[in-house]
């Protein structure tokens, strides 16, 4: 079998791409270069978009099993937590799991679906001609023997290789940005003393406490004294009593540590996520300070977003514009999350500078302030959440759904046992969902997009503010509103829905 995607990187987003472009019906390799999967966890948040990602799916038990969910998340480390509980959705929390938990389940999935890991390989060149691309792999346990580089072909590669990105060099794509100037520390310490009264003090000063789910915990502190150190120097144990010491008065008797590592603000957005058949997602397009913990979530979007289109291409029945859409709108949203992390590193930098520390400190209490205002904890909420997430309609007249996140509402619907929306997308497929109870749509849909269209009479359904009025709604693979229908009249409805219907799935092909 060939392969038609070559996924260069087996962290969260290269897995995720992966198992979308896999259920799409398309042939993807992921090339890694670890020997085995990675230990260490940087992230250690799902998101709610996220989690919602992975219930589109059928995923969300598996996740939800393996971690812990808290109510909400932060923004700068202010006092006054983001309400996550307040926002419209059934995964309406945080899911605490550590990243490697997260690509281990990410790995059994693709597993599940058939998707080769080529691991123990690192990429180093990609190149690429009209028909496909030209991807060069060095077996890492035979770099200089008899076959130990060799070179793979498919139709596409992606470039999930993470913020060093080779794909994203080799492809030419610039990665404009901001160099480092603040950095902080993490540690997974097997001992921490409890009971000790500096780990209270600890948590206050804005140093992150997190207990990990074997029984170690994870500090990360941004030490005032320390926070210029370029992040390539190595951090020591002694190190970081120090800084605990300094900031919290005890060293919180942390030892045995797991994993010390020293991490910075470098904060850049690729020019482009697209260069003819090289594509970029994750840490490969986008880097910022861990602020609000937004990457691995913002990598598991793009891939969400990337893999149906790449699918659609590859099989052939791809509109025109549809795989540069993924450009158009996950790039803002990689721009607005480098924006917003910028200002949470602004605002937790400024009280550690001499010169501004108090004013910044009023300033954060302001914020502080404000954000006990529900309006505006709902807005920065849905910002780190992403349920916030929508992407431009297209063109004037369209409806205020389009491009908004499918709402996951209770209904019933003919000839299926599905209780809600997210039951009904578990094949990466769009579905058209028939509010008004028209029961010719089935037959009627099938004639011309079957394999790219599900189409669904719905027969009862909750009231929803945003569906009022709603008569037909098409939703795209990943869970996005690609058009929706307000009207009653049925033949205009069949007018709008065949040239939506086009517009996002192609050219109706011959009935079955
Ligand atoms: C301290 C810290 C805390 C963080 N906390 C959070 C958090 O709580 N929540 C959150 O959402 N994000 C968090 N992040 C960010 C998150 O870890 C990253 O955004 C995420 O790992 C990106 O995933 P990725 O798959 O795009 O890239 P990576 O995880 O970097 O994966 C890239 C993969 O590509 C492989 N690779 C690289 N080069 C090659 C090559 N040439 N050939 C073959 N394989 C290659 C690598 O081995 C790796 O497996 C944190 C980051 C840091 C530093």
């Amino acid at each position: 079998m060939t392969t038609e995607v070559i996924v260069v990187g087996a962290g969260p987003t290269g897995l995720m791409l992966a198992c979308e472009l896999a259920l799409a019906g398309v042939r993807p390799l992921i090339v890694e270069r670890r020997t085995e999967p990675q230990r260490d966890s940087r992230a250690l948040t799902l998101h709610p978009r996220s989690i919602e990602l992975m219930d589109l799916r059928g995923l969300a038990p598996r996740f939800l099993a393996a971690g812990t969910t808290v109510p909400g998340w932060h923004f700068a480390g202010l006092e006054t937590r983001l309400d996550f509980t307040a926002l419209d959705s059934r995964h309406a929390y945080t899911l605490f799991i550590a990243q490697a938990r997260t690509e281990a389940l990410l790995a059994e999935r693709a597993a599940e679906l058939g998707v080769g890991i080529l691991r123990g390989h690192r990429t180093v060149g990609v190149r690429q001609d009209p028909d496909g691309v030209e991807v060069d792999v060095v077996d890492v346990r035979n770099e200089h023997g008899p076959g130990g580089r060799r070179t793979l072909r498919a139709a596409y590669a992606v470039g999930c290789d993470g913020g060093r990105s080779l794909v994203r060099t080799a492809a030419g794509i610039g990665f404009p940005g901001t160099d480092e100037t603040v950095t902080g520390v993490l540690g997974d310490f097997e001992t921490v003393d409890r009971d000790d009264p500096g780990l209270r003090r600890a948590q206050a000063r804005g140093v992150l406490v997190a207990p990990l789910e074997d029984g170690a915990t994870r500090l990360v502190c941004l030490d005032p004294a320390r926070m210029r150190v370029p992040s390539r120097e190595p951090v020591t144990l002694e190190e970081f009593r120090t800084s605990l010491t300094d900031i919290c008065g005890s060293d919180c008797g942390v030892g045995r540590p797991r994993w010390l590592s020293r991490f910075g603000n470098e904060a850049r957005l690729a020019e482009t996520y697209r260069a003819g058949r090289i594509l970029l997602a994750g840490d490969a397009a986008h880097i910022h300070f861990p602020a609000g913990g937004q990457g691995l979530n913002t990598g598991l979007q793009d891939a969400a977003n990337l893999g149906w289109r790449l699918a659609a291409e590859i099989s052939g029945w791809a509109p025109p514009g549809l795989l540069d859409g993924y450009d158009a709108e996950r790039r803002p949203v990689g721009a607005a999350v480098v924006e917003n992390t910028g200002i949470q590193t602004l605002l937790a930098e400024l009280v550690l500078v001499p010169q501004y520390a108090r004013p910044a400190a009023a300033l954060r209490g302001m914020l502080d302030g404000f954000l006990g205002t529900a309006e505006v904890n709902r807005i920065l909420a849905e910002q780190v959440s992403a349920l916030g997430t929508a992407y431009p309609a297209r063109g004037p007249g369209a409806d205020p759904l389009e491009g908004r996140r499918m709402p996951d509402i209770g209904l019933t619907a003919a000839g299926s046992a599905a209780t809600r929306v997210y039951e009904l997308t578990d094949r990466s497929r769009f579905l058209l969902l028939d509010l008004a109870g028209d029961e010719a749509l089935p037959p009627a849909v099938a004639a011309g997009w079957s394999g790219r269209v599900e189409a669904v009479t719905v027969t009862g359904r909750d009231d929803h503010p945003e569906l009022a009025g709603v008569t037909e709604v098409l939703v795209r693979p990943d869970g996005h509103v690609a058009w929706a229908s307000r009207t009653g009249d049925r033949a205009g409805r069949r007018a709008e829905r065949t040239r939506a219907l086009t517009a996002w799935a192609g050219t109706p092909g011959t009935p079955d």
